[in-house]
């Protein structure tokens, strides 16, 4: 039961996802457009696949710096469904960027998929249940993150196929979310340089969405007191 709730959850996170990139593009009376349509229903068709994504990197559980599984999924995918994947970005080899379509727009995707030290659980299961003790574990959720763009990304793919849609679509996987490592790099390397709009996901409070400046290319720092 709780699988399968775990499924609709990413199902509905995607969606929403979708639904923020698209929105604007509405008309009047509120009818999708056709192009649009064609990413939600390759959502719906794939709904358990997209639930699969996000199984296995919760059973993968790795650490920051260290989530090799999750990111060779996440290439072997995005390489099978077309995409153009640069891996090891900014010198991280648990990143990627992945590039599909031409020209502008050029919209940015972006998760991490970091796990926690300690926090190992089976799945589905309520009280606390470690598959491993004392081995890392998706306490706050990654996996959905990566799930969740995933499935976006296949999406928005499957509409610029469909309609030969002019843009560009650029997927980051990166690192370490926990440790706030990545992001300043791979802007500092320009991969942000001719982004128009870019969309990072985290699970959070009912679903929430936000927009503007936040803490999004955040650095770690180790202060010494003397
Ligand atoms: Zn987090």
């Amino acid at each position: 039961m709780k699988k399968i709730l775990k499924k609709y959850l990413i199902l509905f996170l995607t969606t929403f996802l979708l639904v923020s990139i698209y929105v604007f593009s509405v008309n009047a009376q509120g009818v999708i457009s056709p192009e649009k349509d064609t990413a939600y229903q390759a959502v719906e068709r794939n709904a358990s696949e997209v639930g699969k994504i996000g199984d296995a990197i919760f059973n993968f559980a790795e650490l920051g710096m260290q989530e090799f599984e999750s990111n060779d999924l996440c290439a072997r995918l995005l390489e099978e469904w077309g995409f153009k994947v640069e891996k090891g970005i900014s010198g991280f080899p648990t990143a990627l960027m992945a590039t599909y379509g031409s020209g502008k727009p050029v919209i940015a995707l972006h998760f991490e998929f970091d796990a926690l030290p300690g926090t190992s659980q089976q799945a589905g299961v309520i009280e606390r249940k470690p598959v491993v003790e004392g081995a890392p574990g998706h306490a706050e959720g990654h996996n959905t993150n990566a799930a969740v763009v995933m499935g976006a990304a296949f999406g928005i793919k499957e509409a610029i196929e469909k309609y030969n849609l002019k843009g560009t679509i650029k997927v980051f996987t990166a690192p370490a979310e926990e440790k706030g490592i990545p992001r300043p790099y791979f802007v500092r390397d320009g991969y942000f340089k001719d982004v128009d709009a870019a969309f990072h996901a985290h699970v959070g409070n009912d679903l929430s969405t936000s927009y503007g400046e936040r803490q999004y290319a955040v650095i770690t720092s180790d202060f010494l007191f003397y």
